[in-house]
């Protein structure tokens, strides 16, 4: 039988935390009582340094229902760190386990169907977002902009998929092992590499609280989600430098073209080469540092350089 941890991130969420606990020990239940999961199952709630009554609600709810945990961090570190405070604080207590904001907007009929996938071998499944109806138009919008981007920026990241998604602790140890200061979990998951699945998600409305995403913290975790997997940029740079050098013989054959037809005035030609000329060298040696940098910043992520999914032979019992 599984032992699933639903780890929760959350942040100010003292308007919907009650109902998600109600929500979520009935769904524990149902799925304990019809053996599909441990009794020992349960919920743990990642409190990232909330200023409002939430750890105190963490708190009652841990006594009166033994579903429920708590883990309280000291401040706000943000809803990637939350995550992965809860998550590799819970794999040493269950077997799987499957983060989903605390507001319960995703599809909570998904969690059997993740289940279902991890018996069948997947050791990750995504939740895909498939309708955001419920979402404010900008937040679809920006959102489909930016998954565009990533892909054209070259990350590899499911389409749509936040970070409603089960992992078992296998894949769980290998995520500890990646070193990485800015998360950015949607990019490093797939990475792993482990048989994975993806599930329907279906995306309702907030039942209480506002949104904690800011445009500021959406913007701040759009530019990780490029800056932490993708050296394209910096190329960007240096192709653009090695343009404009070209550019500039154009121009050179151009002002030359002016000097001898006397249409040129004093100083011109030697103004409009040097601007583009320099222009383009300037732009092709920061290219050039860029690169060196953009090395440094993979050796520092000190990602590592497999990961191994089974080992098999040299086991004590086998035969001969
Ligand atoms: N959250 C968190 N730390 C933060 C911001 C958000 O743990 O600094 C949690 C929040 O409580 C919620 C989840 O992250 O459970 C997603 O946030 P929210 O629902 O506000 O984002 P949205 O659904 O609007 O993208
Ligand atoms: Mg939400």
């Amino acid at each position: 039988m599984t032992k699933l941890a639903l780890v929760l991130p959350c942040y100010n969420e003292e308007e919907v935390l009650e109902t998600s606990v109600a929500r979520l020990t009935e769904l524990l239940r149902g799925l304990i009582s019809d053996g599909t999961l441990h009794p020992d199952s349960m919920m743990v709630f990642v409190n990232d340094g909330s200023r409002d009554r939430t750890w105190q609600l963490i708190v009652r709810a841990s006594r009166s229902n033994r579903l429920v945990r708590g883990i309280h961090l000291t401040r706000n570190v943000g809803h990637q760190n939350a995550i992965m405070a809860g998550m590799l604080t819970a794999r040493t207590w269950a077997d799987v386990v499957i983060t989903i904001d605390a507001d319960l907007q995703d599809d909570l009929s998904a969690i059997p169907r993740m289940l279902e996938h991890y018996r069948e071998g997947s050791d990750i499944v995504y939740g895909v977002k498939v309708s955001r109806r419920a979402d404010p138009v900008f937040k679809r919008l920006s959102a489909m902009a930016f998954y565009r981007l990533q892909q054209k920026m070259g990350v590899d990241s499911v389409f749509n998929h936040a970070d409603f998604r089960l992992m078992s602790r296998r894949a769980l140890d290998i995520l500890a092992d990646y070193g990485e200061r800015n998360l950015y979990l949607r990019g490093l998951i797939p990475l792993i590499g482990l048989p994975s699945a993806t599930v329907d998600d279906v995306i309702s409305e907030r039942t209480a609280g506002t949104s904690k995403y800011t445009l500021k913290r959406m913007l701040s975790l759009a530019l990780d989600g490029i800056t932490s997997f993708s050296v394209r940029p910096i190329y960007g740079i240096l192709y653009l430098g090695c343009f404009f050098l070209l550019l500039s013989l154009f121009i050179g054959f151009y002002v030359l073209h002016a000097l001898i037809v006397h249409t040129a005035y004093p100083g011109w030609a030697s103004l409009m080469l040097s601007m583009w000329f320099i222009g383009g060298i300037v732009l092709l040696s920061i290219g050039v540092v860029g690169v060196y940098v953009g090395k440094i910043y993979t050796e520092a992520k000190h990602r590592p350089l497999f990961n191994i999914q089974e080992i098999v032979g040299g086991e004590e019992d086998s035969e001969l």
